[in-house]
């Protein structure tokens, strides 16, 4: 469906550049602490919220630490630190208080539409792996934020929990999981979706589609010129704004090293891409209702989890397992082959070599995940559904992650998995560069970016009244500056 090419408003207070959660979000927030405040909205594609977003580009998952086991990292000396599982769980529980209010306000009728209610739970095999589980659930259990967790290494629970994980399964392996029933599973696209068409309906919000931002100026004045050009007939035209949000997924790197402040220096990106087996036999489907999460295989990148997942998308139900990785130059979905190429420059091509030698096994397992035949994936998804057969599944392309590269003192260059908010010294520029825990905890990033980009505003008693109303538990520890 194309749309028509509307003309650009010449000076808003806020620009953010695409429409995926991220800026929906942050467009979301301003619009209801300042309902006076102008926004515009540029997005390269049709439709919002089609990018990682996209309920089929990622797993969907409500990240709350219930299951990942990449978040509950054991330490050398056998301990388990789960300082990171906690951040995130409040981190989901502030995005939650925020969708009910979004629900509250009847700015989004239906919940169901983008959040359904699914179990997770984590499944282990053999000694050491059920060893640390139990571990992790005796610590977990005692946080309010995990109590209802329960754990079992009794096959026929585990059966209950999730069957098709037990169905076939060698009877003498040793086993355990964890559970919790209050897990969820979103669908980030339709929440996106959800947002936008909102603000496109509120006064002071212009949304424009088919338009891709190229660039950001200085304007002498403490602003931003932006610099867009239509996708539809190639013409270029520029606006004015105080505040400028780079929310443009994968393609935030591009845009940032374009934006002339000093905290853009030293940052690259390395582009992963992730593929799902997508199950095709509707008598699975319905047969399995939860988020199962594993361990990652040794030297695997966090994000590469494997996990049989319940989703609830577009109001079908579906079971996917993954992600498998896979390797594209790039950093969208529906991006340029030339995105990683572009992206080195002279200040980020000493941390790319560092990050790069460093991270030899992460290069070794994307070669061998490139090497992967259909037979091979389905030998791994037997791992978690030893009954699986080849002609139930299919491949199906997920989205792009752009894992952050930054320059380190000590390291030269490191290699992240999570998310990095870089913002201009003066706050008139803000940015949101990887993609995990990602849209899970994009609510907390967003308020995150008040205190430093609407550092005024935001210690108002009107700001602060309506942060306690739209997220109290985030305001409990609400950043002053
Ligand atoms: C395989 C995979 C699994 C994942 N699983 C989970 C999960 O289970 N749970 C979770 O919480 N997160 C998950 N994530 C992460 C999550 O998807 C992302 O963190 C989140 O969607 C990023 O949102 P965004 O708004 O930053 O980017 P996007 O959703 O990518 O949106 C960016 C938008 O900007 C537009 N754009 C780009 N360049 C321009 C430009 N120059 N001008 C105008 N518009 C532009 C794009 O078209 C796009 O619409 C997963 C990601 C992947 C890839």
């Amino acid at each position: 469906m194309s749309q028509a090419i509307r003309p650009l408003v010449p000076k808003t207070d806020v620009v953010l550049m695409g429409a995926g959660i991220m800026s929906a979000t942050l467009g979301m927030i301003l619009k209801e602490l300042n309902p006076d405040i102008t926004i515009q909205i540029f997005e390269r594609l049709e439709v919002a919220g089609t990018e990682s977003s996209d309920a089929w580009n990622n797993a969907g998952t409500g990240h709350s630490a219930f299951c990942e086991l990449n978040y509950t990292p054991q330490k050398a000396d056998g301990s388990i630190d789960i300082s990171k599982a906690v951040k995130i769980a409040e981190q989901f529980e502030v995005s939650r208080e925020f969708w009910a209010y979004l629900v509250q306000k009847k700015y989004i009728n239906d919940p169901s539409e983008f959040i359904s209610s699914v179990p997770h739970s984590s499944f282990v095999w053999g000694n050491d792996n059920v060893n640390y589980l139990r571990k992790r659930y005796e610590l977990m259990k005692q946080s309010p934020l995990f109590s209802d967790m329960t754990y079992t290494e009794d096959k026929k629970v585990i059966e209950k929990w999730a069957p098709i994980v037990m169905q076939g399964r060698d009877e003498k392996e040793t086993v355990a999981a964890t559970h919790m029933a209050m897990g969820t599973d979103v669908n980030f696209g339709a929440l996106t979706r959800g947002m936008i068409h909102c603000l496109e309906k509120m006064k002071g919000v212009t949304v424009h589609y088919n338009i891709e931002a190229l660039d950001l100026d200085p304007d002498g004045k403490g602003g931003w010129n932006v610099f867009v050009k239509s996708l539809l007939n190639g013409e270029k035209d520029k606006c004015n704004t105080k505040f400028v949000f780079i929310g443009a997924g994968g393609a935030t790197l591009h845009l940032l090293k374009r934006a002339e402040i000093k905290e853009r220096k030293g940052y690259g990106g390395f582009p992963v891409s992730g593929l799902w087996l997508k199950c095709l036999n509707e008598k699975i489907i319905k047969q399995h209702d939860a988020k199962v999460y594993g361990k990652a295989s040794v030297g695997s990148p966090p994000m590469s989890v494997p996990h049989i997942d319940s989703r609830m998308i577009d109001g079908k139900k579906e079971l996917l397992f993954g992600p498998f990785a896979g390797f594209s130059t790039k950093f969208l979905k529906n991006g340029s082959l030339m995105d990683l190429p572009k992206s080195i420059k002279f200040d980020n091509l000493l941390p790319m070599i560092f990050a790069g030698v460093k991270n030899v096994p992460l290069t070794k397992y994307l070669i061998s995940q490139l090497k992967l035949t259909h037979e091979d994936r389905v030998a791994a998804l037997r791992e978690y559904v030893p009954n699986a057969q080849s002609k139930d599944w299919e491949l199906k392309e997920a989205g792009q992650r752009v894992q952050v590269i930054k320059k380190d003192k000590k390291e030269g260059g490191i290699l992240e998995f999570g998310t990095e908010v870089v913002v201009a010294e003066d706050g008139t520029v803000a940015a949101l560069l990887g993609a995990s825990p990602g849209a899970s905890t994009a609510v907390a990033a967003m308020l995150g970016l008040l205190p430093k980009c609407f550092a005024k505003q935001s210690k108002t008693e009107a700001w602060q009244a309506k942060l306690k109303e739209m997220t109290p538990l985030f305001c409990v520890s609400l950043p002053k500056e």
